[in-house]
C-alpha cells in the first residue's frame, strides 16, 4: 500500500482539531502526530510498526482489549441486517432491547431502567435533566442544585463540564456554574490535617457536604454526583468509611445519590459495578465506556425503580418526556454492546481484573513504593496510580512546571507502554484491559521502574 505518512501528518496538522491537545504546539509540529493503525489484547501498533502495551486501555475503556472478532462480527451483521433505526415512541431492535435487560440484570437490584446515549458526558446530561424533572413531578421545584466534588470527572459539556472538579475544563469556558457546586475530594493522601485516619477524613468530608447541604438550604439541594473511586484527578479509592458517610447525609436531607460508573462500570474493580464494592445505593448509574469496551460509543443512565415510578407521573400529567438524542440505542452499538457483555462474562474478565488487579498493584508497590520520590502507590481493582513528590517525607509536592508527570509517561511510552499522566498533580495513572495476565502487568512494572530512572536517576 502507497505510504502516506507525510501526507497524513500535515493533513492532521492542517486539518485535525484534537480534543485534550495543545492546539498552538501540535499545529507547529512540536508535538508527534501518532496514528494507530491495529491491536490485540493489551497491546497497539501504530504506523510506524511500533508496538506497545496499552496500560491505559485507551482512555480506561478498551475493557475486552483490542482485536476482539466476536464483536466486530457482531457489528457487522447489525449493519447489514439494520443499520438504523430510532428508538423514540417505543421503537427498538432485538439489540438495543436485549442490552437493556442485559445491563439491569448485571446492575444493583434496585435498578430497573437504562436510558441510552452516546458518551458519559451526555449520560451525565440526562442524569441532570432527570433529577430537575423529578423534583418537578414532585412539586419542589427550588430544589435543583446538584453538588459534585473537585477532581470529579463527569464530562466536557456544558453542564457536566461544570459538574466536573478540575480547572482545566472550566477555566476560559465561562461555563454556568451556577446550579453546581463542589466539595472536598476524598483525597486521604492530599489532607491538609496529617493526623487525621482515614475514618476522621471521611467523617470530614462528610461534615464538609452538611455544611453545604445547610448552607444552600437542604429544600434547594437535588443531588449529590460522584464516581466510586475518583478517576480523571488522580485515581483515588474512597477513604474508609467515607461512601456509608456521605449516604447517611445525603439521606437525612433527601438528596438524590447519582454514581458516575463510567470508568467503573462492567467490572474494573473486579466487581460488576463499582457501587456494589462500595456499598453504595445510587438513584441513577451512569455507565459508558466498559458497556461496549470503546467498540462503538454507546452510554446510559440506570434509573433506580422508585425514581422511575415518579419519573413516570410525569408523562401521565405532561406526556412523552421531552428528551431524546437522534442515536439514543444506536443498533450498531447496542449489538456492540451485547457481544461485549457476553465476551466478558465468557472470558470471566470481572474476576481477573480483582485478581489480576491485586497483583498487578502489590507488584507495583514492591517495585516502586519506597523510591524517594514517590509519595504513594495506590488503587483498587485494576485502577492503579503512583503519585509523584519531591520530597515524600514533607510531602512537598513538584512544582507543575516541572511537568513530572508527564516527563514519566514519555519516558514510559518511549520504553513501549503506555501510562497516563493524569491532568492535576504529577500522578501516573495505570488502568489497562481487564483481560491483563501477569506475565503482561510484570512488563509494565519493570518499564515503570527504568522510566522512573530515565527521569529521576538511578
Ligand atoms: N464520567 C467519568 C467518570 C469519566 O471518566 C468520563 C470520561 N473519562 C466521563 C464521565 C465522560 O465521558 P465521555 O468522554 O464519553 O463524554
Amino acid at each position: 500500500m502507497l505510504d502516506r505518512s507525510n501526507e497524513l501528518t500535515a493533513w492532521d496538522r492542517d486539518h485535525f482539531f484534537h480534543p485534550s491537545t495543545h492546539m498552538g504546539m501540535h499545529a507547529r509540529g512540536e508535538t508527534p502526530t501518532r496514528v494507530m493503525v491495529g491491536g490485540e489484547g493489551v497491546w497497539i501498533t501504530d504506523k510506524s510498526g511500533k508496538k506497545s502495551l496499552d496500560a491505559f486501555a485507551g482512555l480506561y475503556c478498551v475493557n475486552v482489549g483490542y482485536g476482539r472478532t466476536e464483536i466486530a462480527e457482531a457489528i457487522a451483521k447489525q449493519a447489514h441486517e439494520l443499520a438504523y433505526y430510532h428508538a423514540y415512541v417505543g421503537h427498538g431492535t432485538d439489540a438495543s432491547i436485549t442490552l437493556s435487560k442485559m445491563i439491569i440484570d448485571r446492575a444493583p437490584a434496585h435498578m430497573s431502567r437504562v436510558y441510552f446515549g452516546l458518551s458519559g458526558s451526555d449520560a451525565n446530561e440526562t442524569n441532570i435533566k432527570l433529577i430537575w424533572y423529578y423534583n418537578n413531578v414532585l412539586g419542589r421545584p427550588e430544589k435543583k442544585k446538584i453538588i459534585s466534588r473537585w477532581r470529579g470527572y463527569h464530562g466536557s459539556g456544558v453542564m457536566t463540564g461544570s459538574l466536573t472538579g478540575l480547572d482545566v475544563f472550566h477555566n476560559a469556558f465561562d461555563l454556568p456554574r451556577a446550579p453546581i457546586l463542589h466539595t472536598e475530594a476524598p483525597y486521604y493522601f492530599r489532607r491538609e490535617d496529617r493526623s487525621m485516619t482515614e475514618e476522621q477524613f471521611s467523617q470530614h468530608c462528610a461534615d464538609k457536604l452538611e455544611e453545604m447541604i445547610l448552607a444552600e438550604g437542604p429544600e434547594t439541594v437535588a443531588a449529590f454526583i460522584g464516581e466510586p473511586i475518583l478517576g480523571t484527578g488522580g485515581l483515588v479509592p474512597p477513604p474508609a468509611g467515607y461512601w456509608a458517610k456521605i449516604q447517611a447525609v445525603l439521606k437525612k436531607y433527601d438528596v438524590l445519590l447519582v454514581a458516575d460508573e463510567v470508568v467503573t462500570g462492567f467490572g474494573r474493580l473486579g466487581t460488576m459495578f463499582g457501587s456494589d464494592h462500595y456499598g453504595m445505593k445510587p438513584d441513577l448509574i451512569t455507565i459508558a465506556k466498559g458497556l461496549t469496551s470503546a467498540y462503538a460509543p454507546l452510554s446510559g443512565t440506570i434509573v433506580a425503580e422508585e425514581m422511575w415510578n415518579v419519573l413516570v407521573q410525569g408523562s401521565d400529567k405532561l406526556g412523552a418526556i421531552g428528551h431524546g438524542w437522534t442515536y439514543s440505542s444506536h443498533p450498531i452499538c447496542a449489538a456492540a454492546g451485547v457481544a461485549n457483555l457476553e465476551l466478558i462474562d465468557k472470558l470471566d474478565l470481572v474476576t481477573n481484573a480483582g485478581e489480576t488487579g491485586a497483583y498487578f498493584r502489590q507488584k507495583l508497590a514492591d517495585a516502586v513504593g519506597s523510591h524517594r520520590h514517590v509519595g504513594e502507590v495506590r488503587g483498587d481493582g485494576l485502577m492503579a496510580a503512583v503519585e509523584f513528590v519531591a520530597d515524600r517525607d514533607d510531602r512537598v509536592f513538584f512544582d507543575a512546571s516541572e511537568k513530572i508527570g508527564p516527563q514519566i509517561a514519555a519516558a514510559l511510552l518511549e520504553r513501549g507502554v503506555i501510562g497516563r499522566a493524569m491532568p492535576q498533580g504529577d500522578i501516573l495513572g495505570f488502568a489497562p484491559p481487564l483481560c491483563i495476565t501477569r506475565e503482561e502487568a510484570d512488563i509494565v512494572v519493570e518499564k515503570t521502574v527504568k522510566a522512573l530512572d530515565d527521569v529521576f536517576g538511578r
